[in-house]
């Protein structure tokens, strides 16, 4: 399927999810998962007016960075970062979706020359396998990121459980929100917090619906 009719298709879903909750679509932003694909596919992407890419490795990020650098595409790191490579990646991205701990917080303190647009990752669904912070970690997290005034707090991410029960991803999503809300409620100058980057390909319309603003979309967009 070209990337075209991959785009018709999840716009039309992403409407009406958000017709089902009064949301704007507006609010939406589809993020191009482009880690399994050639550099020619990220680049249909791009023609077809998908603006934002992620990519979850260094290496690829800059092989499709110069490429598309042309294209005023808006990069998202969505990998779990790995502080050696932090200096790279900060050239490379306007937003980082993995910040997990306060070591890495550190590194990007000292190695950005500017304020960098950061969701801290939330392990949700406590699977041993996922990366980020428990729930109840969150608050008392981003306190402590008060510490390195060039973070800047701009929403939460979640990787949902790999599962069907709607109910049970709807929950997750849910919950993020909350805590989301929870943030806000701080009123930290350097944490605005009102991002959600939540919903994959099997997840995206549920995610929607639970107040999604950043969705990640690889396969169903450009696989
Ligand atoms: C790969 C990846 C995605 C996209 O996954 P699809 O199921 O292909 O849409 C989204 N978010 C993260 C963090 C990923 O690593």
């Amino acid at each position: 399927m070209s990337v075209q009719a991959n785009l018709k298709e999840i716009q039309k879903n992403i409407s009406d999810a958000c017709a089902k909750v009064n949301r704007d679509t507006k609010e939406v932003t589809i993020i191009g998962v482009t880690k399994y694909v050639s550099i020619e596919r990220a680049a249909e992407a791009v023609e077809t007016g998908v603006s934002h890419l992620g990519e979850n490795r260094l290496e690829g990020l800059k092989e499709k960075s110069n490429r598309l650098s042309l294209n005023n595409v808006v990069w998202h790191f969505i990998g779990s970062l790995q502080s050696k490579k932090v200096k790279h990646v900060i050239k490379e991205v306007d937003f980082i979706h993995s910040l997990d701990r306060l070591s890495l917080a550190k590194e990007i303190n000292k190695r950005a020359d500017q304020p960098i647009s950061c969701f801290i990752q939330v392990n949700t669904s406590g699977e041993q396998s996922k990366h980020g912070l428990a729930s109840t970690e969150v608050i008392d997290f981003v306190q402590k990121l008060q510490a390195y005034p060039q973070i800047r707090v701009v929403g939460l991410m979640t990787m949902a459980p790999l599962t069907n029960d709607e109910s049970l991803l709807r929950s997750t999503f849910r919950q993020l929100r909350l805590l989301r809300d929870d943030v806000q409620k701080l009123h930290l100058s350097y944490a605005p917090c009102s991002e959600l980057s939540m919903g994959m390909s099997n997840d995206y319309a549920i995610a929607v619906e639970e107040g999604a603003t950043y969705i990640r979309v690889g396969s169903n967009l450009v696989g």
